[in-house]
């Protein structure tokens, strides 16, 4: 992500990914006080829609397979998890902040 202003990057991904700093941070070249734009918290809905859809989908599939319970708790464990990551990614390469 870019700092609106002094177009430097503003955030590497894993301090992004860590709390707060995905909405509110301040440009560490500038110092200007930053949040997010509308492309972030679009990117978080659509992550965490896709990752509640890939849970339902898998509970669907537990009926129908008649796995383990512990096979089919690690699923729903892990399959979200690449899927929050990728979303999360994404939304951290295309969004953007804008000046408070
Ligand atoms: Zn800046």
């Amino acid at each position: 992500m870019q700092c609106p202003l002094c177009k430097q990057k503003v955030i590497h991904f894993l301090s992004w990914a860590k709390g707060s700093n995905a909405f509110k941070t301040t440009c560490q070249s500038c110092q200007t006080k930053l949040k997010a734009n509308f492309i972030v918290y679009l990117g978080f809905i659509f992550t965490f829609s896709m990752a509640f859809l890939a849970l339902i989908f898998i509970l669907e599939l537990k009926n129908e397979i008649k796995e383990s319970w512990l096979i089919s708790e690690i699923i729903k464990s892990i399959v979200p998890v690449p899927l929050v990551f990728l979303g999360g990614f994404l939304t951290w390469k295309f969004g953007g902040y804008k000046k408070q």
